[in-house]
């Protein structure tokens, strides 16, 4: 069998014992290669290799820093079938929704071949007599990067393009459930012309993870996953001194007035519900109906379900497996839990054909109504192809509900009203948000991030925050003198 490595100072590396773990092609329910699980050894080698490219590839001009980030955007415009292909095998989403995770990354890239202008500094002349100011924006040195399963290529692309372009030095360690999109990209790094070291990838779990937290060589830690991992990430890696952004768990609500298009919604909520069988962070998980437009809404999203064709990615279906078997039955609790709390399961995705190997992760597609806000089914994060319906008696109602979830990350409000559309954007304490739009992913030039118990830290991935988070800024107060000596002055200078 297989097994995937490190990728350390530009080459294929070996663990440094047998520790490893299993990595299945979730459609096939079969292990497909194994994984190192680094040592210590592993993770110290690591950050040495991205501590010693450092001084040199800071030191890299912009131009060719961008040139080599041009050529990476080209390899792997050229190539995303491939990385797509990678990410299906591993997770099991579909191919053309692998291929959507790769092109979003892609766009990350892009915005980072921008590296030059958003480097810029400020500059004021005369801020005193003979006296200027300015600004530099300099990278930080190595920084960890720790990635979640549900989207092996494009929530490394959410910081790597950035960080590399800013002048930092990367170590990622990927999720040990799908390695090979990781290897992958650094294999094309590197014949993009990056220099050895520069990108290293980590294979493991919390021994590689706490070691990333704890070296004194890592200046900071861009994490996505759970929230309970988020929180621990984000604690230890400042107790540690590192600045740390840390996005968590989320569970998205939208919002559906009975203005709204109900076809539109129960497009939609499909779409988001059901999409890369739910696992993503943006995953629509709890439709909020105000009545009196629940029986209806609930009767269009149920009809479009029986149409939903689950299967093996690789072939012409809808929504694939889950990542794992034991993933797949938790999930599957949550339809019992949903019975036992005396919620209506209008779809139960228990047992459903599919289109792929018998041994598949499956669940197909479930439908909860009269969810209760007191039920394990609303609170926790389910994170599979489960969708809630609660039903609430006004705007209002519904905008608590929200407001009172521990998570903050996405949301949508569904309504042909401006002016309500204009309210809920005020009042919904949540990070980002949807206008008739059900997965508000921000572009690449804006940035990634939610509230509360979705991000633990102050910056949100990409966009500018992305740029300031990689950056230190260095204010310079500049004097040459001229012939005229200023002469002694204790004070501030005051003109
Ligand atoms: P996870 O928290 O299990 O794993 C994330 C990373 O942490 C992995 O690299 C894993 O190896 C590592 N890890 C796991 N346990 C650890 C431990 N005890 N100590 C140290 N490191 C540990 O998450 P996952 O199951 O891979 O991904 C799904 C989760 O990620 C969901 O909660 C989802 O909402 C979240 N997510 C959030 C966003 C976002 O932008 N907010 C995006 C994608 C996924």
């Amino acid at each position: 069998m297989t097994k995937v490595m490190h990728f350390i100072n530009g080459k294929l590396t070996a663990n440094s014992s047998n520790r490893s773990g299993n990595v299945f092609d979730p459609a096939l329910g079969k292990v497909v290669r194994e994984v190192s699980l680094a040592e210590i050894a592993d993770a110290q080698a690591a950050i040495a290799a991205a501590h010693a490219a450092f001084p040199a590839w800071s030191d890299t001009s912009l131009t060719k820093r961008q040139q080599i980030m041009f050529n990476f955007r080209e390899i792997l415009n050229a190539n995303k079938q491939e990385l797509a292909a990678i990410v299906t095998e591993e997770h099991g989403k579909t191919l053309p929704d692998a291929l959507g995770e790769v092109t979003r990354g892609l766009e990350v890239v892009e915005f980072a071949t921008g590296m030059a202008n958003l480097l810029k500094g400020s500059y004021s002349e005369s801020v005193s007599t003979s006296i200027d100011v300015y600004s530099i924006k300099q990278p930080l040195g190595v920084v960890g990067i720790i990635s979640p399963f549900n989207f092996p290529a494009m929530v490394p692309m959410w910081f790597f393009p950035v960080a590399i372009a800013a002048g930092n030095t990367v170590v990622l360690k990927p999720s040990e459930k799908n390695p090979s999109a990781a290897i992958w990209i650094a294999e094309q790094l590197k014949a993009a012309g990056l220099p050895d070291g520069v990108f290293n990838v980590l294979q493991g779990d919390k021994v590689a993870v706490d070691a990333l937290l704890t070296s004194a060589d890592v200046q900071a830690i861009s994490f996505v996953g759970s929230t309970p991992i988020a929180k621990y990430v984000y604690e230890t890696g400042t107790a540690h001194g590192k600045r740390v952004q840390a996005l968590g768990g989320a569970k998205n609500h939208m919002l559906v007035l009975p203005d709204a298009d109900l076809d539109l919604v129960a497009d939609s909520a499909i779409n988001a519900g059901f999409g890369s069988a739910g696992e993503r962070c943006m995953a629509i998980s709890v439709v909020v109906a105000v009545e009196p437009i629940a029986d209806e809404l609930v009767t269009k999203i149920a009809a479009r379900m029986k149409e939903l064709k689950v299967g093996d990615g690789r072939r012409n279906c809808d929504m694939g497996p889950l990542i794992t078997a034991e993933h797949r039955d938790k999930v599957a609790g949550y339809i019992e839990i949903a019975i036992a709390d005396k919620a209506t399961v209008v779809v139960d995705g228990r047992g459903i054909s599919v289109d792929g190997d018998s041994n598949g992760f499956w669940l197909g597609p479930t439908l909860i109504d009269n969810v209760s806000t007191s039920s394990k089914v609303y609170q926790d994060e389910i994170f599979g192809p489960v969708l809630s319906v609660v039903r609430v008696s006004s705007y209002a109602a519904g905008l608590k509900i929200i407001n009172d979830g521990v998570y903050g990350n996405g949301t949508a409000i569904f309504t042909n009203d401006g002016g309500a559309a204009r309210r809920f954007q005020n009042e919904v304490e949540v990070g980002m948000i949807g206008i008739n739009v059900p997965i508000p992913v921000p572009v690449s030039y804006y940035s990634f991030g939610g509230f509360k118990s979705s991000l633990f830290g102050d910056t949100k991935a990409h966009g500018l925050q992305g740029v300031h988070f990689f950056t230190r800024e260095k204010t310079v107060t500049s004097r040459w003198l001229d012939p005229s000596h200023g002469g002694i002055n204790l004070g501030f200078p005051q003109n």
